[in-house]
């Protein structure tokens, strides 16, 4: 078993195709869980995450903050409080759209890979993006 805050977890940036994102990956590979991974996000105000999607889903808590999901076109709002599911191969965007940080806890199975290297079969809509997420 494993206790320890997030505070003690290294903050990554996210680049490929994110603006003003980070990443802390709590629990994962690192720390010996076979089949789910846990990752909390954070976004500065007016920062994003790519627009993407691949075939595992993420499950979604949003812990602070409130932002605008990219669905099928459309801006769905969220706020904290809020559970998402997005699923497999559900093209998806998490923007913030306040003045203040969105962070949220984005689970996914070991298979997928979002924010870490580009994954195989992963699509990146925006051809002009420098890779994927
Ligand atoms: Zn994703």
């Amino acid at each position: 078993m494993l206790v320890r805050p997030a505070s003690e977890v290294p903050t990554e940036v996210v680049e490929q195709g994110a603006c003003g994102t980070t990443v802390k990956r709590l629990v994962g590979e690192k720390e010996g869980a076979p089949n789910f991974y846990m990752r909390l996000f954070e976004l500065a105000p007016g920062g994003s995450t790519p627009l993407h999607e691949h075939p595992w889903e993420h499950e979604v808590f949003i812990l602070e903050g409130e932002g605008a999901l990219w669905d099928k076109g459309e801006e769905r709002p969220f706020k904290a409080g809020d559970a998402i599911f997005v699923a497999p191969n559900e093209r998806h965007q998490f923007r913030n759209t306040a003045d203040k940080p969105l962070r949220f806890l984005c689970l996914i199975p070991a298979s997928g890979m979002c924010g870490a290297a580009v994954p195989s079969g992963f699509t990146q809509p925006d051809a002009t993006a420098s890779g994927g997420q």
